[in-house]
């Protein structure tokens, strides 16, 4: 590696990736005068529906809200279990504490870092009313197994897909392989729309709810009110929330929409290079692929078995890389302490301390990327 004179190197972990096209998208949207929900929103639900393969898709202003909201219409509640893993985005926790029901964790497989689903059947119980499952970082968890324990028990089967828009299970796009698929357009994630989410879903109930549930419980959208030649008085025939995304964000989605393709080209191309460069060494494990999954690399993720994971992203970031710990083990963090009878958690406790994301970003160039390949062999290889 060259060394760099004048301004220091810095790599961001993450980057949206925008064009003109996002502003124009968001200039026609001012223009119209409409900026909540409207006729942008619903475009940007029919085309992520059609690329997922979902009969029905529900924007919301985030995948929390999608995952909240998914469950409510589900008339999951208090005295419920849903059966979920903890290493996880805290989100995926959170929305089964805040329908007051109990998330029942299940520790994960330590190669892919999806749900254990070899430990699923023994936590089922009278209560258990569904499997929240996430597809971490990407990489769809195995949809066909859960299904089959799910229809067994008689449980629905939500997926946490927020990280995996564009992801292949067994040559299906993720979204319309499950009951109800929650999608999120955080900037963390393979597109952005600053903030927001979606449900898709194959059951028309599912998303006929979600829509009015969506939108404080009214019968009709406000786009068929407003362009309705008589007046219109609506009923609520539901109590419920404002979980709308603006046609403003919405605009952004549709033009991300169209380079979707090219993003995930992108970051497949970049993950597949980090993975050669750590082929050899003893230090670091590159993520695992099953042969029948393919990940859209939302996040490349290694794991340090040797060493201290988190004197190594101290050392990156002086360098001016930008890492983040994989993830978090939910009951281990403060605010779940103490609630959750004694859980034996040991791969998910053990993930929670050796994973690392690495930056990955359409914009990532080869010269950043070798920077960061270059530090990360030598700082693992110094800690172990
Ligand atoms: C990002 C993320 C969420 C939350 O998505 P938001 O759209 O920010 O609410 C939920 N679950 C997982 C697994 C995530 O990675």
């Amino acid at each position: 590696m060259k060394k760099r004179i004048g301004k220091r190197l810095t790599v961001p972990l993450a980057k949206p990736y925008f064009s003109s096209s996002e502003e124009s998208r968001v200039r026609e949207v001012l223009r119209s005068g409409w900026v909540t929900q409207g006729p942008a929103v619903a475009a940007f639900e029919e085309v992520v529906g059609r690329y997922t393969d979902a009969k029905y898709a529900v924007a919301t202003t985030s995948a929390t809200t999608a995952l909240f909201l998914s469950l409510y219409l589900l008339g999951i509640g208090p005295g419920d279990e849903v059966i979920t893993p903890s290493f996880t985005f805290i989100a995926s926790t959170n929305v089964i504490m805040h329908v007051g029901a109990n998330p029942v964790f299940v520790d994960i497989d330590p190669s892919t870092y999806n749900i254990d689903v070899s430990k699923i059947a023994k936590k089922i119980t009278k209560k258990t009313k569904a499997i929240l499952s996430v597809d971490q970082f990407g990489l769809p968890c195995d949809y066909d197994l859960i299904r089959r324990i799910a229809e067994a028990n008689c449980i629905y089967h939500i997926s946490d897909a927020a990280c995996a828009l564009g992801s292949l299970y067994k040559g299906k796009r993720v979204g319309g392989i499950t009951d109800i698929t929650c999608l999120s357009f955080h900037p963390r994630k393979v597109i952005t729309t600053g903030e927001g989410g979606m449900i898709v879903t194959n059951k028309k109930s599912f998303a006929q709810k979600a829509k009015i549930l969506r939108h404080h419980g009214m019968s009709v959208s406000d786009l068929v009110r407003h362009h309705a030649s008589v007046p219109i008085n609506e009923s609520y025939t539901e109590i419920g929330f404002n979980f709308r995304m603006s046609d403003v964000q919405a605009g952004i989605g549709n033009a991300q929409m169209e380079k979707i393709g090219f993003l995930l080209k992108k970051r497949a191309a970049i993950a597949e290079k980090y993975t050669r460069a750590f082929r050899d060494s003893t230090e670091i494990i590159p993520p695992y692929v099953p042969s029948d999954v393919q990940p859209n690399w939302q996040s490349y993720i290694i794991r340090l078995t040797k060493g201290n994971r988190d004197e190594v992203m101290r050392r990156l970031l002086v360098d001016g890389i930008a890492t983040r710990r994989g993830n978090l083990a939910v009951h281990q963090q403060e605010a779940y302490r103490g609630r959750q009878f004694p859980v034996v958690l040991p791969e998910t406790e053990k993930a929670a301390v050796q994973t690392l994301a690495l930056p990955i970003f359409p914009q990532l160039t080869k010269h950043e990327q070798d920077y960061v390949i270059e530090k990360l062999l030598f700082y693992a290889k110094k800690s172990a």
